[in-house]
């Protein structure tokens, strides 16, 4: 027998051509997304709407499962941690990151990363595997129904393990879902797709998905950008702008990119690289999130002092830039992409560890 499709991962178009398949009326699909993703609802024979006949039929053919919570960690400051198990076996990390007004997930797209960018933990550990549309969407629907979790996601970022541009098919599904008003509903705004840059997917991704982007930028300088991130090598820096302002261009409303930069001490952090910078940038419309290099064991980076980051900070906005400082949450958990499940052969010592058997 061919193996059940899961059902968790596909978006409202995917499960109309799977309704008319089985010969059911399309409208089932809406119906089933809304028992999935806004109820939490996994087994057919809860869904009440679905008479036996057709309750039957499904779980002949389909199933929905989301990945296993393999453990969870909670850090001081209220950031949730959580590794998850997919069915290979392999592990992956998500967070919750709860604030104020919003309470963001950080998703990983896929188990392990190809890229090697020489500050980050997932890159150190190489690649694994590519996760599924319903992996990546399983994070979410645990995040919100895991343990009748009473607070919503209301923002989703593509910025744990992976590059999810080099998992464009299953990242685009899943990033479907989550705007879809009859699952999870999420604006533009608030599903955030970071590249280290794949010129090509970024010149794809407007015609298929309407997200918000960041690019890891780094760098602003072909050299030192392809040392640290060597993706850069086959994507140089002139390209990958070229494809921002096209990616710019290609919306009538206007939007901004966000830049992310990682600050090393000694590395790329001094006023030089700021100018470099801020000249890269001049035309296009974006906002700077400088993150302050998180250390890992087996790393030789250090973060720069508080004053360096603040002078980098401060030269940006001088020249007219939104420069934003990304306060480090989680630390305590290992919270930076890919430190966890990098830590877990190394065994995780004195954190606020919290084991749960798998659901
Ligand atoms: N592969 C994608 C998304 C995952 S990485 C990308 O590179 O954009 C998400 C973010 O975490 C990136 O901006 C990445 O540069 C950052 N990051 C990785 N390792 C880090 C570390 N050790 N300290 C701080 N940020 C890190
Ligand atoms: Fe991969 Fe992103 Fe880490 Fe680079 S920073 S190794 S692209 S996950």
């Amino acid at each position: 027998m061919s193996e059940k499709i899961n059902l968790l991962g596909c978006s409202l178009e995917s499960l109309e051509g799977f309704f008319i398949n089985l010969q059911e009326p399309k409208f089932r699909a809406k119906q089933l997304l809304k028992w999935i993703h806004q109820k939490g609802v996994l087994d057919f024979d809860l869904m009440t709407d679905f008479n036996k006949d057709l309750r039957k039929k499904l779980s002949s053919v389909a199933l929905i499962e989301p990945p296993k919570i393999y453990q969870e960690y909670i850090s001081e400051e209220g950031t949730i941690k959580y590794l998850i198990q997919l069915r290979s076996g392999s592990m992956i990390e998500m967070v919750v990151i709860p604030e104020k007004n919003r309470r963001t997930l950080c998703v990983s797209s896929q188990a392990g990363c190809a890229l090697q960018c020489t500050f980050c933990a997932t890159g150190a550990q190489g690649f694994d595997q590519n996760l599924e549309s319903h992996e990546i969407i399983g994070q979410l629907w645990l995040a919100n129904f895991y343990k009748n979790n009473s607070k919503p996601i209301t923002n989703v970022v593509f910025m744990g393990m992976g590059e999810p541009l080099l998992n464009y098919d299953a990242v685009i599904e899943s990033a479907k879902i989550m705007k879809e008003q009859l699952s999870y509903g999420l604006s533009r705004k608030r599903i955030t797709i970071s590249t280290s840059g794949i010129v090509p997917n970024i010149n794809k991704l407007p015609k298929d998905i309407d997200v918000s982007l960041a690019i890891s930028l780094h760098a602003a300088e072909d050299k030192l950008r392809n040392e640290i991130v060597p993706i850069n090598n086959k994507y140089p820096i002139k390209s990958l702008i070229q494809s921002c302002k096209d990616y710019l261009d290609y919306f009538e409303n206007k939007r901004n990119i966000t830049i992310e930069y990682i600050l090393i001490d000694g590395v790329n952090d001094s006023i030089e690289h700021a100018s470099k910078l801020t000249k890269l940038l001049s035309d296009i419309s974006c906002k700077i999130n400088l993150i302050p290099f998180n250390s890992f064991p087996g790393s030789n980076y250090k973060r720069p002092s508080n004053n360096k980051i603040g002078a980098f900070k401060k030269y940006l906005m001088s020249k007219g830039l939104i420069a934003t400082l990304r306060v480090t949450r989680g630390d305590g958990v290992d919270a930076a992409c890919g430190q966890l499940v990098g830590n877990l052969s190394s065994s995780i010592k004195g954190k606020n560890l919290i084991t749960h058997k798998l659901i």
